[in-house]
């Protein structure tokens, strides 16, 4: 006996008969209580949590204060609090321009505009710059990349247009321009770009003063074209339009040598009556911490360019303590990581205290800094990763005798003095 079918909305049952409206879809059904309902549903989700990179005309909101934003940076950097203060309140006061402007437009008395302050970060390589970027990154609801400055040249020379930065930024939301217009760019070795010479007009600087001048629209808040798959920009191809003015620009770099400017400048306010040694409080180690604009200048950034970096940071060499805390303590150090390895195979892993205060001496003497550590981790570890699966053990413990065995033949660091 052939049944009679009814149709009926497949999230609650009813007939059609007991609606107003019965929206067909491929194989199922869906009633205008229903739809109206989903509806609710998504609007409060995405309100409550203002998803990634939802823009509304309300701006985007921030749940984190500047000290929760320090706080999660703690747990995985370690050390560098300056530098962590910077980019706290950046990029708590980046979501505060970016919702500004409704209020800006319903009360035209309010003229006071809060101003970009794009942010510089200066520290010998491997002391966190790019880890504090790549980790504020998770906590952001709006688009962020990390560009490096090397690869930029002036127009007609080989590489990429300095307009190609922005290319990453609109990839990173799938070219949404709108979201783009309100990301954060990280712009790493900005210190590739300074001016070569004291007098830039004796050679041509490729990828010096003339990349800065490109740079300097791309951070001073215009509307730039954009190629949209980077590289060259080429006349028939179609270009995007974004404009910079919400965007915020951190950038980093070691700048190599910049301690001799900073320590010129320091001498010579010797002599003047207002001098730091005077105080005697002048640390000779960490000179980067009284780095001024003026030292930036004089390693060859253009003052235009400083003038739209308004907050400079600096990072503190990282010390043998220091390298000690990396190793163990940030939230996925790498000790942790072995530690979980190996107990996905249900081996308990334990490092002799002695083995990490190796680790880190062979990375100080070798110069190698926090970089160094994996190198040197992995080196010890090859052999144990390597045989440790396929032993029938619960428990391992790396020695002080088994790290000095691995690292005696260990070929990177017989040369990395060299
Ligand atoms: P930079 O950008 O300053 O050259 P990175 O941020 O790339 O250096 O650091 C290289 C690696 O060294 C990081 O991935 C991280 O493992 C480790 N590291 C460096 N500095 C720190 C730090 N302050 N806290 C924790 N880990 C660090």
């Amino acid at each position: 006996m052939s049944k009679q079918t009814i149709t009926r909305c497949n999230f609650c049952g009813r007939a059609k008969s007991e609606v107003d409206m019965l929206i067909q879809g491929i194989d199922a059904n869906i009633c205008n209580f229903c739809a109206t309902q989903a509806y609710q549903i998504t609007t409060e989700q995405f309100d409550g949590q203002n998803s990634a990179g939802k823009s509304s005309k309300e701006g985007i909101s921030f749940k984190y204060k500047p000290s929760d934003i320090k706080e999660y940076l703690d747990q995985y950097v370690i050390g560098q609090e300056n530098a962590k203060k910077s980019l706290s309140v950046a990029v708590y006061n980046h979501y505060k321009r970016l919702n500004q402007k409704p209020q800006r437009t319903k009360n035209n008395s309010d003229e006071v505009e809060i101003e970009k302050s794009n942010i510089i970060m200066v520290g010998q390589t491997g002391t966190g710059k790019t880890l504090l970027a790549k980790t504020i990154a998770k906590l952001l609801n709006v688009p962020f990349t990390i560009v490096d400055a090397t690869v930029l040249t002036e127009a007609g020379y080989v590489g990429e247009d300095v307009e190609s930065l922005l290319t990453r930024l609109l990839q990173a939301c799938d070219y949404n321009v709108e979201l783009a217009e309100k990301g954060i760019v990280f712009i790493d070795e900005i210190d590739k770009i300074a001016r070569k010479g004291d007098n830039p007009s004796i050679t041509r600087d490729v990828s010096g003063e003339g990349v800065q001048q490109g740079l300097l629209k791309i951070l001073e808040g215009s509307i730039v074209n954009v190629p949209p798959n980077g590289g060259r920009k080429h006349p028939e191809q179609r270009m995007i339009s974004v404009n910079t003015k919400d965007i915020l620009f951190i950038c980093g770099g070691a700048f190599d040598g910049i301690e001799k400017k900073i320590a010129q400048r320091l001498n010579a306010e010797v002599v003047g009556f207002n001098s730091i040694r005077e105080t005697g409080k002048i640390d000779k180690d960490n000179l980067l911490q009284y780095i001024t604009p003026t030292d930036l200048k004089s390693f060859g950034l253009i003052p235009e360019i400083i003038g739209r970096l308004p907050v400079l940071t600096f990072l503190e060499p990282l010390d043998r303590q220091a390298l000690r805390n990396i190793l163990t303590e940030p939230k996925n150090a790498i000790i942790r990581q072995y530690l979980k390895l190996f107990k996905m195979d249900n081996v308990d892993l334990n490092f002799e205290p002695e083995v990490l205060d190796y680790i880190v001496d062979k990375a100080v003497e070798f110069k190698l800094g926090a970089r160094g550590l994996r190198s040197i981790c992995e080196t010890i570890m090859l052999d144990v990763m390597y045989n440790i699966p396929s032993q029938n053990i619960s428990s391992y413990t790396v020695t002080l005798e088994l790290a000095k065995e691995k690292l005696a033949n260990a070929d990177f660091l017989r040369y990395a003095q060299s």
